[in-house]
């Protein structure tokens, strides 16, 4: 069964191999090396500046997400969400939970807020933090991190991008844009089963943490975290909660091979892979739920077509292939989603193997496309 998602992906054959065995002990010597290898490798990975602090945390995309926020926000703040859908919703929320007044600037199902609208929140509400994410993974909708960190620029706010379902698959540039948190989760394009919070924190992220009067949850205090990183960094050991060793030695595999192909590379790589999945979807007849120009690199999030509906998912998955289905609330039912990320996204084979199920399966529900044509669209890519 090849899995399709858009999340926990397919993941190349170097980091399985680094996860096989027994778990290491976290003082073994292959483990502080590729702890502090990691670390250091996230700065490059993420286009960050030597001064920016990366956190690898055993955990999840949602994790990272509540440390993000607990480090930056304290209660009687007021934040602004640039909204794009469920994870945005997410980001919001655990904002008003630790006490902050949150606005959101929201866009129809499928758009992204106009960055004018953006700016005129911020000149109204003078937030301490701007969230956003960079993909949202429920619509495939990508926003402009570099147009939110533009017009941030020159205010007290920092700036918060979930970059759960795009780090390593689109492109970022923490210190050229000025971005403050860049959160990820293992289990997308960086090429990982799920089991770590990463993210790497800007200079005055950290020292919005210092100036917090509100004491920060242990287990996701920055604070508690940084001397584990420096440490680790210069090759010692140090404890303060049992890091995920198998995941550790396997991440600094997948990083090497990340920064091997070159971090623009992969950015560019995805872009290419994912124009040619849209001119499959196209071929057959598919539209994206997406508006022109925001569609994500990472996933489609494409609409079935008239007659056909999320039985789809089921017939794809009867020849091979595990996709997802829709995820936002009350529009579920309209559309499906497929990943391209990471390993998968050097693999013809496996993405010929997915435009060939989708078509198959939406013949076999009464709707007929040419499966050669659009399985074409990536063969012509990777001849
Ligand atoms: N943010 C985005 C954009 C996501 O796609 C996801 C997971 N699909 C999360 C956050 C949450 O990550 P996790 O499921 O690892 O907690």
């Amino acid at each position: 069964m090849l899995l399709m998602i858009p999340g926990p992906i397919e993941v190349s054959p170097a980091v399985i191999e680094a996860f096989s065995g027994p778990p290491p002990g976290h003082l073994a010597a292959h483990v502080i090396e590729a702890h502090g290898a990691s670390i250091s490798q996230m700065r490059q990975v993420w286009k960050a500046s030597d001064d920016a602090q990366p956190f690898i945390v055993p955990g999840g995309g949602t994790l990272a997400m509540e440390m993000a926020v607990q480090n930056t926000v304290e209660p009687g703040d007021t934040v602004l969400v640039v909204n794009t859908g469920y994870f945005s919703d997410r980001i919001g929320e655990m904002a008003a939970r630790r006490g902050a007044t949150v606005e959101h600037v929201r866009a129809e199902v499928g758009e992204a807020p106009a960055v004018e609208a953006v700016a005129r929140k911020l000149a109204e509400l003078q937030p301490s933090v701007v969230f956003a994410t960079h993909v949202d993974t429920s619509t495939g909708v990508r926003i402009d991190p570099a147009a939110i960190c533009e017009i941030v620029r020159g205010s007290n706010a920092l700036t918060v991008f979930d970059g759960v379902c795009a780090t390593v698959g689109e492109r970022f540039e923490m210190a050229e844009w000025g971005a403050d948190v860049y959160l990820t989760a293992s289990q997308k394009a960086i090429g990982l089963p799920p089991g770590l919070a990463l993210m790497v924190a800007s200079k005055d992220a950290m020292e919005r943490r210092r100036a917090l009067r509100e004491p920060v949850p242990m287990a996701l205090d920055w604070d508690q975290w940084l001397p584990i990183m420096q440490a680790y960094e210069d090759r010692r050991p140090s404890y303060f909660s049992t890091p995920a060793t198998s995941h550790i030695v396997a991440l600094d595999v997948g990083l090497k091979e990340i920064l091997a192909e070159g971090i623009d590379a992969a950015f560019d790589r995805h872009q290419t892979v994912a124009d040619a999945m849209r001119s499959a979807w196209s071929s057959f007849g598919l539209e994206l739920l997406p508006g022109a120009g925001l569609a994500a690199n990472t996933l489609s999030a494409v609409r079935y077509p008239d007659g056909v509906g999320p039985d789809l998912v089921g017939e794809v998955k009867a020849r091979g292939v595990v996709v997802a289905g829709g995820l936002l609330p009350g529009w579920k039912p309209t559309y499906f989603r497929v990943g391209h990320m990471g390993y998968s996204a050097t693999r013809s084979d496996h993405l010929v193997k997915t435009v060939r199920a989708v078509g198959d399966a939406l013949i076999e529900l009464g709707h007929p496309v040419d499966v050669d044509a659009g399985a074409g669209h990536i063969e012509s890519v990777f001849a």
